[in-house]
């Protein structure tokens, strides 16, 4: 098991631990299991790998079957409402599973329970729930646990804002050999579709030094790749005592020897500095992906979205990143139906896809987000009006994905193979630096190591290789 890094005072990780402790005597005795569940972001799936250290921790073992843990947690989500309308019917459900299994326990964390509403509704009508927590203090789960055990009364503890920033907690990895560490929490940008600076609060940093150290122990411990994490990680280091930038921080990490490949997410674009695009251009670890969300192409629905940025500002960036990095494979996030948007504004959208040839896209149809100004604004656009369009973006972007993927066949490039294919057993699967997947002919001893595969074949959303003899292998890092 690996410590992972969040800033804690000293004291109170003392005590967690020892609650831990206390707890593992009950709880490996009795031979119980856990399951967690991650609704939503790459944020919430790294908290959830803490959440699995501390279970581990306290004795329970890992179950991939829901209906056998003793313990099910949620880490939900609330940025879409029917990833919450999905918590609840999974409840709903799970109020059998406890019939037959008094002693079982079920929490729930994340960012859905950092709405008054919520909680009001779960106390009300899911009162099977044992325990409920919030995004500022998952640290505290043993603690939790054990109010639950001694008090046997649902326990809730929500913080409306962060105290402390936690280190030294224990937590399960995905993967041996590339793992994701936060650099930041929070966000300050208010865009007005969305509910994460209320749920996750102000953007708070990490000291650098934590964050190398964080690292300097993964790579210690066979990591290879590391992603860092944050709302904005553009804007990392601001609000520190002694300054820094993200820019600073890369080059930073960047002189860990045995770290071989660097990436992160997510960038907002009015963050994203000369000096960043300088050090991406030179880096020789960060891979050629960025992750840029766009979100429209209309400078007017931008301003609308409080994004603090234009469309010409966007392309202008994009064409920097390309300058010094013209293998970087560029990613976004676009919301299509946002209240206002008109056909006008939709092609504008259209043409920033066209003009940029994104590899890859996450869509989303805009849904009303209760709790955001943009819920309360007038002029919603018809749901038949944005799907009609949210089906014509799907093609547009469907054929450039398609292009950008045959682009990538006869290249060569280093792979950082991750597990087995789950349809076939004779191939391996793993990722370019661009993010593209690959799946080529291997056994299980690649499993963590770099190695050269030429692409054969597209198949648009992943690509088929072979590997080759190490050898020059094409422009991307
Ligand atoms: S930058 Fe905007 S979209 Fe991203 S988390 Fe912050 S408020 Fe939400």
């Amino acid at each position: 098991m690996d410590k992972i890094k969040i800033d804690i005072s000293h004291e109170e990780s003392l005590k967690q631990k020892k609650i831990m402790d206390e707890l593992s005597k009950q709880i490996k005795a009795k031979g119980l299991k856990y399951h967690v569940s991650t609704f939503g972001c790459q944020m919430n799936a790294h908290d959830s790998e803490k959440l699995k250290g501390i279970l581990e921790e306290i004795g329970y073992e890992a179950t991939d079957n829901e209906k056998d843990a003793d313990f099910v947690i949620y880490n939900t989500c609330c940025v879409r409402e029917n990833a919450e309308l999905k918590v609840y019917g999974r409840l709903g459900a799970l109020k059998n599973n406890k019939k037959h299994k008094p002693n079982m326990l079920i929490a729930l964390c994340g960012c859905m329970m950092q709405q008054d509403t919520v909680i009001k509704e779960i106390k009300r009508a899911y009162k099977h729930v044992d325990i409920l927590f919030g995004t500022h203090n998952l640290y505290k789960l043993a603690e939790l646990i054990q109010t639950r055990l001694e008090t046997g009364k649902m326990v809730i503890d929500i913080w409306e804002n962060y105290k402390e920033i936690v280190e030294d907690l224990p937590s399960i990895r995905k993967f041996k050999f590339k793992a994701s560490v936060n650099v930041m929490f929070g966000c300050n940008n208010f865009c007005t579709y969305c509910i994460v600076p209320y749920v996750r609060g102000r953007e708070r940093s990490r000291k650098p030094q934590d964050i190398i150290n964080e690292i300097q122990g993964l790579v210690d411990d066979g990591v290879k790749e590391i992603t860092l994490l944050g709302q904005n990680v553009n804007s990392y280091g601001k609000n520190l005592e002694q300054p820094i930038s993200f820019a600073r921080l890369i080059q930073e990490i960047e002189k860990i020897d045995g770290l071989e490949k660097i990436r992160f997410m997510t960038s907002h674009p009015k963050d994203l500095s000369d000096e960043l695009i300088e050090v991406i251009g030179k880096s020789k670890k960060l891979c050629s992906h960025i992750h840029l969300p766009f979100q429209s192409g209309s400078t007017r629905i931008l301003k609308k979205m409080n994004r603090k940025y234009t469309k010409e500002s966007y392309l202008e960036l994009v064409k920097k990143i390309k300058e010094v990095r013209p293998d970087a494979a560029l990613t976004t996030d676009i919301i299509v139906g946002f209240p206002g948007e008109t056909e006008e504004d939709f092609l504008e959208t259209l043409d920033v896809v066209k003009q940029v040839e994104f590899d890859n896209a996450f869509t989303f149809l805009y849904s009303i987000r209760t709790g955001t100004p943009a819920a309360t604004m007038e002029d919603q656009v018809p749901e038949n009006v944005a799907k009609e369009r949210f089906n014509r973006l799907l093609d547009v972007l469907n054929d450039i994905v398609n292009k950008k993927s045959l682009e990538k066949v006869g290249g060569i490039y280093n792979v950082l193979v991750e597990h087995i294919n789950k349809q076939d057993e004779n191939l391996v699967s793993g990722r370019l630096g661009s993010n593209h997947l690959v799946h080529f002919k291997g056994s299980k001893d690649l499993i963590g190591k770099i190695v050269p595969v030429k692409i054969i074949e597209s198949k648009v959303y992943y690509l088929i290789g072979e590997q080759v003899e190490r050898k020059e292998v094409t422009n991307e890092k």
